[in-house]
């Protein structure tokens, strides 16, 4: 997406580019992974040194209110004491074995003590090995080749899932990006999110074919826009109907939105679930699981073949143990109550701007739409004046709070984030919505 920046940066950020630069001699585009470079709202990636609580700081020593929290995991903040204790005494036994540990079972005890439709689960490394796995898991389950997602929702870059939206390639299930070929994303049936009737159709049209529906238990990823009432549990009978398995991605949700994710809000029993982000306490563990006799298809019980040299690693799952024991009914009672000080704040500084804006709310995850009109799918996330976004991300850039680079990401908050934290936010808010109701395309 290209963006006329209409701010002036108020600030140099001279070791964050020197760095973007050494960066991007040797990284293409300067970062792993794409979002991180500030394509979406313009200016200089800042390259983070430290966090602790609900601040990083920057190469040049700045300091920001963290509003991204490493996109989700970050739930008590950065550095936590009790997290930062149980990395170091793991870290002390040695950083990986290729065995089983005890570990891993720690873990896979707590998400199934937390999570009722989870009966059994596989740890893995990232979100986008679950959904890869789960989609593989089902696929073998039902001996069927079609998966059902829908635009707007990312379950990380899977070949088959990256298709996603676009009239005519959405239609046909052409890949969306060079290197996905079209056999790898044939198979993938692209529909608007929320529209159950599509849904419906689809099954209609493919009897026999369409192996599981995957969808974002509550999208987060073209910003947040929850499951209009009904449509989770519409997709779950539709593909009981059908003999398909319903899949909910809580690699965003999971362990965020409440102590069982978004299932532990609407109630919705999938099939299988993905987890990631905040199970892994700001390492790389992630997992799928759910239904026992889905799950024992899956190798070594069963035929279907999964692996990971790194899967279950001691360090990770010991921050993950860490994290996911602190996080009592509590912690979520502050993250919610957190969240809902600043999505007030927000609004009414936006507001007093004279703003047209919507806060979508999905929990404690919640990101501003610069349009009026309630936002359903990608098509109406899409229609905002993100131009907005961009002049308001850079102001607040500016006072040191630090904002998803993008106006199709969720906003994050911590336990960590305290009195102190808010009061930055509501100090740099209304020169923020200043400049977003000044910005022009
Ligand atoms: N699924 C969802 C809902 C996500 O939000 C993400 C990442 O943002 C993924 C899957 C992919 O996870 P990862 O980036 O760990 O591969």
């Amino acid at each position: 997406m290209q963006v006329r920046i209409t701010v002036s940066f108020p600030y140099e950020a001279p070791v964050s580019q020197s760095l973007f630069d050494r960066a991007s001699a040797v990284t293409p585009g300067g970062v792993n992974s794409p979002v991180r470079a500030f394509r979406a709202v313009g200016g200089t990636p800042r390259f983070m040194v430290s966090g602790t609580g609900p601040y990083l700081t920057d190469a040049d020593g700045r300091k920001y209110v963290d509003l991204v929290c490493s996109w989700g995991p970050m739930i008590l903040g950065h550095s936590h004491p009790e997290v930062i204790a149980a990395v170091q005494e793991a870290v002390a036994r040695g950083t990986s074995f290729g065995t089983p540990g005890a570990g891993e079972v720690e873990l896979a005890e707590e998400i199934v003590a937390r999570i009722e439709p989870v009966e059994q689960v596989r740890l893995v490394s990232s979100g986008t090995e679950a959904t890869m796995s789960a989609i593989r898991l089902a696929r073998g389950f039902t001996g069927r080749p079609k998966v059902i997602k829908f635009a707007g929702c990312y379950h990380g870059h899977v070949d088959a899932l990256l298709a996603a939206a676009g009239s005519g390639v959405a239609t046909f299930g052409l890949p969306d990006t060079p290197g996905v070929t079209g056999a790898q994303a044939g198979d993938t049936i692209v529909l608007p999110y929320n529209d159950i009737e599509a849904v419906r159709a689809a099954f209609a049209a493919h009897p026999g074919e369409i192996a599981c529906v995957i969808t974002e238990a509550s999208p987060g990823n073209m910003g947040v826009v929850p499951p209009l009432p009904g449509f989770n549990q519409g997709l779950k009978d539709l593909c009981a109907g059908n003999g398909a398995l319903y899949i909910s991605d809580e690699v965003m949700t999971g362990f965020r939105v409440s102590k069982a994710g978004w299932y532990g809000i609407d109630g919705v029993r999938p099939d299988l679930m993905t987890f990631g982000k905040v199970m892994g306490g700001g390492f790389p563990a992630a997992a799928f699981g759910g239904r026992a006799d889905v799950m024992a298809h899956l190798a070594p019980a069963g035929p279907v073949y999964q692996a990971g040299t790194l899967s279950g690693n001691p360090i990770a799952t010991a921050a993950g143990v860490a994290q996911l024991r602190l996080l009592d009914d509590a912690a979520y009672e502050k993250v919610d109550a957190v969240s809902a000080e600043l999505r007030g704040l927000v609004t009414a500084a936006l507001a007093k701007e004279g703003v047209a804006h919507r806060l979508q709310v999905a929990g404690n995850m919640f990101s501003v739409f610069f349009t009026d009109a309630e936002v359903t799918d990608y098509d109406g996330a899409k229609a905002q004046e993100s131009f907005r976004f961009t002049a308001f991300f850079h102001s607040m850039l500016s006072q040191g709070v630090y904002l998803p680079p993008s106006a199709f990401e969720s906003w994050f908050v911590s336990t960590a984030h305290d009195t102190a934290a808010v009061e930055r936010i509501a100090a740099a808010l209304p020169a923020a919505a200043r400049a977003a109701a000044g910005a022009t395309a």
